[in-house]
């Protein structure tokens, strides 16, 4: 048989095709002429995000740049084709099927999320009221799932990459697959952790390289499950050096049967789906789905629970480092009908685009169960003193810093760490910079 471009053709996975048919059809743009730009909607080294109009469809949409200088044109096509192989998923961030370069960026569209990401709604030191955590959870859920169902694995799971279409999270979608990889391919190890991040990945004395593998989206789901239920971080890092994290593994490996003190808060239930999906050992790591599981119990203990339902949830967000103004104020309005508006191709390949995300929507998700006992302690109480700005009834105040922290109670004064937003460095994992925050506990 010869080796003729239609047969290499067929030999390829569909996102490789993908990948060759944006290539193909990438345009020169000037992004004036056919965009109006509104504000920006993030920023970071990788470039930014900007809500435009569309100049011709009246569309608005977030316009997501990122530098030529900085961005290889195969990691830019990798991004887009995932994105748009993964958005039938209606908990994954929609696409409008348009790419195009300028002279200084490669752009690609997506749905604009009318009220910003996930970050911003989550009320420090206090935590989403369960039930609205338990709504995003869900949807966040099924997003991951999907991804793994695809055999890709995210890498970046953070509030930020969570992107909300209300405050009450009803609609809430995955984003940001720039760190998405095929499970099992192989990769260097990035210098820099975040506390999303794995402790496999966290252990500095591995020089060599890692497989992507799902375990690692299931532990940064579980640190973005108690971030969302709480507004702190369980630990800065998870390596032994970190006193919050080295509790948490002394009660998760049995050393102890004290729960660590920032644990105390949650329900028996809720604790057994943590050591699940913190399971330090990554083989022993449940898969994502096993949280739908734990949708009928409580997640909260109920002194914990009244508190948290009597906090609305967080408006105007926090600080901005890229001073973009995010997703609050809800800016946008009349894009409704726009974002759950079908995907439609920029000019060519549009055929082949629909015909292959047709194929997708066709494919379906997979189940599985869970295990393991514990006994709850009391909930604690934490305010933040005066070495950074609080959440006032779930709102910042003007010129505050919004950040999570690690919180113990071993101690009735502890300084740790807060993390807040920042560009994330290029080729790191994908994170923002942690700042020390003196904090105050009340036990
Ligand atoms: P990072 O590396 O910091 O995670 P990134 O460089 O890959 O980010 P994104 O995560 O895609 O970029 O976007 C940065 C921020 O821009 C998001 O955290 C979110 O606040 C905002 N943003 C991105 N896409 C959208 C969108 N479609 N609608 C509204 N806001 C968006
Ligand atoms: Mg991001």
């Amino acid at each position: 048989m010869t080796s003729s471009p239609l047969v290499s053709r067929a030999n390829m996975d569909i996102l490789d095709e993908l990948q060759l048919i944006a290539a193909q059809n990438l345009e020169r743009l000037e992004v004036n002429k056919y965009y109006e730009v509104i504000r920006e909607l993030g920023k970071g080294t990788y470039g930014k995000v900007d809500l435009v109009i569309h100049k011709i469809r009246g569309t608005k949409m977030a316009l997501k740049f990122l530098k030529k200088k900085t961005t290889k044109l195969k990691s830019f096509l990798r991004e887009y084709s995932i994105s748009l192989y993964l958005s039938p998923c209606p908990f994954i961030i929609n696409m409008f099927g348009i790419a195009f370069e300028t002279d200084e960026y490669y752009v690609f569209a997506q749905e604009y999320a009318v009220a910003g990401d996930l970050f911003d709604i989550i009320p420090p030191q206090v935590g989403l009221p369960e039930t609205v955590a338990k709504r995003c959870v869900h949807q966040v859920a099924i997003a991951l799932d999907y991804l793994h169902c695809k055999k890709l694995v995210h890498r970046d799971i953070k509030p930020e990459n969570i992107l909300i279409f209300d405050r009450e999270c009803r609609k809430v979608k995955l984003s940001d697959f720039g760190m998405t990889r095929r499970a099992g391919s192989p990769v260097k190890r990035v210098s820099g952790t975040i506390p999303y991040t794995a402790p496999e990945l966290c252990d500095v004395s591995r020089h060599e390289g890692f497989c992507v593998d799902y375990s690692t989206d299931v532990w940064a789901f579980g640190v973005l499950l108690f971030c969302m239920l709480t507004g702190n971080f369980p630990w800065e890092k998870a390596l032994p050096s970190d006193s919050f994290y080295q509790e948490f593994i002394r009660w998760q490996r049995r050393r102890t049967n004290t729960v660590p003190s920032q644990w105390r808060r949650f329900t028996e239930q809720a604790l057994r789906m943590f050591r699940r999906l913190l399971s330090v050992e990554q083989d022993r790591r449940c898969s994502v789905k096993e949280v739908f599981g734990y949708f009928s119990h409580s997640w909260m203990l109920d002194a914990e629970n009244d508190n948290n339902n009597g906090n609305m949830v967080a408006g105007g967000g926090g600080e901005r480092v890229s001073g973009g103004g995010g997703g609050g104020g809800g800016g946008g309005g009349g894009v409704r009908g726009e974002v759950d508006g079908t995907i439609s191709s920029s000019s060519s390949g549009e055929e082949d685009e629909e015909h292959l995300v047709e194929r997708m929507k066709q494919q379906t998700l997979s189940p599985r169960s869970p295990v393991s006992p514990l006994s709850p302690m009391l909930p604690v109480a934490v305010k933040r003193g005066s070495g950074g700005s609080g959440a006032k009834g779930g709102m910042m105040e003007p010129g505050g810093g919004h950040h999570f922290v690690s919180v113990s109670t071993n101690s009735s004064v502890s300084s740790t760490n807060s993390y807040d937003r920042m560009p994330r460095e290029n080729g790191s994992p994908g994170g923002r910079m942690l700042v020390p925050t003196p904090i105050e506990i009340c036990v």
